[in-house]
């Protein structure tokens, strides 16, 4: 959240972080499911666990009611982590309702490089896409 405005946008864009990812951030919809991964991957590396929770579809597998401690988890995860990098891999034709995103996202905890690659599934609902849940995902598979 200390992040400045004019730094480039942690989701690698290479845009100011202004003019890429913190106009979600502070409420704009997010017009694919790229740009919401490449937001939630820009929330984590700022800490930004309210807009991680808000972007998670209420009805998947993913989002959790005890908003507390999902919180707790996601901070501590967030501040654990090294977001090194995000490389956008493939992304599927969007349906009106449903969209795939494959993404490979480099981080380190520690020493550890804990990398990994996922595809992820999102709906789009009352104007909003969500993320709902990865479809497959795989270790430091590069
Ligand atoms: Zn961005």
């Amino acid at each position: 959240m200390g992040r400045s405005a004019n730094a480039p946008c942690p989701c690698g864009s290479g845009i100011k972080f202004k003019r890429c990812c913190r106009p979600l951030h502070n409420g704009a919809a997010a017009p694919t499911p790229e740009a919401l991964m490449r937001s939630r991957y820009a929330a984590y590396a700022v800490g930004d666990v309210d807009y991680v929770m808000a972007t998670t579809d209420p009805e998947g597998p993913v989002f959790r009611q005890d908003r507390a401690a999902w919180a707790d988890d996601l901070r501590l995860f967030a501040r654990l982590t090294t977001f090194e990098r995000l490389e956008i891999r493939e992304v599927s034709p969007i349906t009106d309702e449903h969209g795939e995103v494959r993404f490979f996202a480099q981080l380190r905890r520690g020493g550890d490089d804990v990398s990994f690659e996922e595809r992820s599934l999102f709906r789009h609902s009352g104007g909003r896409w969500y993320y709902v849940a990865p479809l497959g995902a795989s270790a430091a598979d590069r």
